[in-house]
């Protein structure tokens, strides 16, 4: 779960970075980071905080020249910690490379293994450093050659964008397309994000999106498309539609605004529900409880309301600070809910902690009746692919049956969008034709490596 942008050819760089960088908060909230070059030196600045407590004027000022990539992370791969933070810069014989990333590889294990016996050092215990090791031993001459050497090598997820100290701009989308990566121009400026939302804010218009398998080369003179593979099956990930990316972007060339909304009318035909009000989990539930309401007929109310001053629950990797975490978040409107039969919808469910304190939340702000609506189907798999999910046995849904879970969370009734209602939404023609839904399915379309196996392994 990270974010990655860049700017090539902008006066004011890393300024821009900074903002394009805000405007990807959501995807990682532990570490931010920025890259600078100019005269063949790269400049960095990286600081384990959100966006704006990392970079204030005199630590941007010290970031000139007129290409910048940034980074904002949360840990999937490696420890949360300064030396884990990106972007990473290395010195190789060739002059110096920065690099950012999003995803997770999954034959990192073994790869790093494999240079350690071959005498490599590793300075972090983050996936990405394998590409840099992998760049660095390659016999080709060129750094586009190094790059293409290491990515043959690596498996997985990932987007990343590269920056060299004589100013060229690197995108690369893995073969599958996993993760979002665009393009965007802002005057004579090349941008590269992670989502379009960081183009609205800066104004710049959106292009289109890295091809999955493409490696894009910006440089002075314009930009340059390579081809890192032969096409293999495209797999977005639903995950970004059902939660994760913001919904004012564009992935996969559609609006997840809309992709979520359609779930939640598809839920609310799939799996009505005699009611007064429906609410959302604010805010990642939102778009799909409007979607409900509008195909059911039931009013929506915002029954919920978040604090904006703490971040999203999961982003405390402490058990006992998520828990606390629910109801610093979220508290209950009593006027809308009181005496009421009340629908919640939220986007997901994955160990079923906060279902199940908003559902007493509610009870003890005086509903009625508490039915409960999750716009997505149930989370059985954890993500090896650069979403953070817990492990599978932490995973609710995978050991029990719905009605269980149900019980769990102590609604009245409890219902998951089906697998189809899902892909539909999201305009997929066939089950999951073009997306990856290993979180629903354990369908993991990129061969997992013995770590991930392992754990799968334990779980069962
Ligand atoms: P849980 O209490 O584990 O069932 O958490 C479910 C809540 O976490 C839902 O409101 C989701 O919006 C949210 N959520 C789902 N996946 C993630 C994730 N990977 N990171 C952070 N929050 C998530």
């Amino acid at each position: 779960m990270c974010g990655v942008f860049g700017i090539h050819g902008h006066d004011e760089a890393a300024n821009i970075a900074y903002l394009g960088m805000h405007a990807l908060q959501h995807r990682g909230q532990e570490s931010a980071g920025l890259v600078a070059a100019e005269d063949g030196r790269l400049r960095r600045h990286v600081a384990m905080s959100l966006v704006s407590d990392a970079f204030d004027e005199k630590t941007l000022s010290r970031l000139p020249g007129r290409v910048a990539i940034g980074h904002v992370r949360y840990s999937t791969a490696g420890s949360s910690e300064l030396r884990n933070a990106q972007p990473f810069v290395f010195e190789y014989a060739g002059g110096a490379v920065s690099i950012a990333h999003n995803g997770n590889l999954v034959n990192a294990t073994e790869l790093r293994a494999e240079l350690e016996a071959q005498g490599s050092i590793f300075q972090t215990s983050s996936d990405t450093e394998v590409i840099v090791h992998l760049m660095a031993k390659a016999r080709e001459a060129d750094l586009l050659g190094k790059l293409m050497a290491a990515l043959k090598r690596i498996r997985g997820a990932y987007s990343l964008v590269l920056l060299t100290n004589d100013e060229k701009m690197i995108g690369v989308r893995d073969p599958n397309g996993f993760r979002p990566l665009c393009i965007g121009r802002l005057k004579d400026a090349f941008v590269l994000s992670s989502e379009t939302c960081s183009f609205d804010l800066i104004e710049a218009e959106f292009i289109r999106e890295v091809a999955p398998g493409e490696v894009v080369v910006i440089e002075k003179g314009g930009m340059t498309s390579h081809a890192l593979h032969d096409p293999v099956a495209r797999t977005f990930c639903v995950f970004e539609h059902v939660y994760f990316a913001r919904p004012d972007s564009l992935v996969n060339g559609k609006s997840v605004y809309r992709a979520r909304e359609r779930m939640g009318r598809a839920l609310a035909d799939e799996a009505p529900a005699e009611a007064d009000v429906v609410i959302p989990v604010p805010d990642s539930g939102v778009p799909a409880a409007i979607g409900y309401s509008k195909q059911s007929g039931i009013p929506f109310e915002m029954g919920l309301i978040r604090s904006h001053y703490v971040g999203r629950t999961f982003i405390e990797p402490q058990e006992s600070i998520r828990h606390f975490g629910v109801r610093l978040k979220l508290s209950p409107v009593r006027s809308i809910v009181d005496g009421k039969r009340v629908v919640v919808v939220d986007d997901s469910l994955v160990r079923g902690t906060t279902s199940r304190k908003i559902v007493k939340m509610l009870r003890n702000a005086g509903a009625r009746e508490v039915h409960l609506r999750i716009s997505a189907p149930p989370t059985t798999h954890p993500c090896f692919y650069g979403i953070d999910t817990p492990t599978r046995s932490e995973l609710v849904a995978a050991s029990h049956t719905v009605e269980e879970i149900g019980r769990y969370v102590t609604s009245d009734s409890i219902a998951y969008l089906s697998h189809a209602g899902m892909m539909t939404a999201v305009g997929s023609s066939s089950d999951a034709g073009g997306y990856c839904s290993a979180c629903f399915t354990g369908n993991y379309p990129v061969a997992l490596g013995s770590t991930e196996l392992v754990q799968l392994r334990l779980a069962r």
